[in-house]
């Protein structure tokens, strides 16, 4: 991938990234280090306005859709070329650190600044683009799955926040339901995207290295199960003749752990909630409502390990005398990251002089959702003690601007060179 000389050369503007960064964290800042911008709530209805008005400060057109995402657009390659979309995320998980999201925005936004400086046509458009409600307070991923049109409105019944929850922070950001589904793109109208993360884990930092190439994205699963048994009196109801719920879901728990460790390299299962019914002391449990979520690097991995565990379910509640319920809430397919966006990547560190490794994410990112669009890649910087989700998520600065000179520099490969695979 050869690319112009004037365009190798081009960064990142430290101190403006810097500056904006630090602004930023001030919006819903929680005085810990940490932000509470839960999607659409006030405070991140701020950092959008925010986010708005440096766009136009830059002099870059405001971009927004049916779903509220948010852009600023550089028109800087030939009438009807395809768009490289560049971004991350404003909205936080509540209480949440304040890297998460905003340093994928921001780098972008200071890349496609430093093109328009640089005054340079591309073969593509760029895009700097904050997804709405990447951390799922309404519903996980909205935005990108909007845009990739895989968003439908029966997944919008189900929303996992709730239907109060969405339909309130929809009426306060000015959306509809009806414009969710508006927010799709041509695939043709893409020419990729490209995201900048921070690792969320201790690899990078405990390795010591500068930059990761995700691989892929892991899929994940969700369901919930019912353990059906029948209430009896705790005190003369025999052992021997006991249909007892909660034994089939703590046996099913304890199955599921050692399933995966198992038979399922690379693969996690999590029970993160039971709800026993009637629930007394006195009563032997008639129901139990599990929350299971599993997740697997590879489709066909993906699938094995979920007829597994069903069929555990199966045999569990069978052993115990119990009926099982069993539905479906979430499914999102591992996503493989484009080659082309990787080798992009390892090409720009490389000639930035950065240590890098390949990895695969255990978390989900609206990378995820995209892949199914168009050629996705993405990068993590090291996150010091691998700290996420948390006041405590810290990234050193120095890592911060190492990605985003990545991203810039991939950015430029992908946009000279064309991005279809
Ligand atoms: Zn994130």
């Amino acid at each position: 991938m050869p690319v112009d000389e004037a365009l190798t050369a081009l960064r990142i503007d430290g101190e403006r990234f810097r500056a904006d960064f630090e602004a930023l964290a001030g919006i819903g800042a929680t005085g810990d280090g940490g932000v509470h911008r839960p999607a659409l709530s006030e405070p991140h209805l701020e950092a959008r306005a925010w986010f708005r008005e440096r766009v136009t400060a830059a002099g870059l057109r405001f971009h927004t859709d049916g779903a509220g995402n948010h852009s600023a657009v550089l028109a800087c390659g030939p009438a009807g070329a395809p768009t490289l979309l560049l971004g991350s995320h404003l909205d936080s998980v509540p209480y949440g650190g304040r890297f998460d999201g905003p340093l994928g925005v921001l780098a972008a936004l200071e890349a496609l600044r430093m093109v328009q400086e640089a005054g340079v046509s591309l073969s593509v458009h760029l895009e700097a683009i904050d997804f709405t409600d990447e951390e799922g307070t309404l519903f996980g991923e909205l935005g990108s799955t909007a845009l990739a049109g895989t968003l439908t409105a029966e997944a919008l019944r189900e929303s996992r926040g709730g239907r109060a929850t969405l339909e309130a922070g929809l009426a306060r950001a000015g959306l509809t339901e009806a414009g969710l589904l508006t927010a799709r793109r041509d695939p043709a109208s893409l020419a990729g995207y490209l995201e900048l993360h921070i690792e969320q884990g201790p690899r990078l930092a405990d390795a010591q290295v500068d930059i990761g190439v995700v691989t892929g994205i892991v899929g994940m699963a969700s369901y919930r199960l019912a353990f059906v048994g029948r209430a009896d009196h705790a005190g003369t109801t025999s052992m021997a003749d006991r249909r007892d719920a909660g034994l089939g879901a703590s046996a099913f728990a304890l199955a599921a752990r050692e399933v995966v460790i198992d038979d399922f390299p690379g693969c996690v299962a999590n029970v993160g909630d039971m709800r026993f019914a009637p629930g007394a002391f006195n009563i032997i449990p008639a129901q139990v409502a599990l929350a299971l979520e599993f997740r697997a690097p590879e489709p066909a991995l993906f699938r094995r390990l979920e007829e597994v565990l069903m069929e555990r379910a199966r045999a569990e509640a069978q052993r115990f005398g119990l009926g099982l319920e069993v539905e479906r809430l979430g499914w999102l397919d591992p996503a493989p990251m484009s080659k082309v966006a990787q080798r992009a990547f390892v090409e720009a560190a490389d000639a930035l002089g950065l240590r890098h490794v390949s990895l695969f994410s255990g978390a989900g990112h609206d990378a995820q959702s995209l892949a199914s669009l168009c050629p996705v890649g993405m990068i993590f910087v090291p996150s010091v003690g691998g700290a996420s989700h948390s006041p405590r998520e810290f990234t050193r600065w120095a890592d911060c601007v190492n990605g985003a000179n990545v991203l810039l520099q991939a950015a430029l490969r992908m946009a000279i060179d064309g991005a279809r695979p």
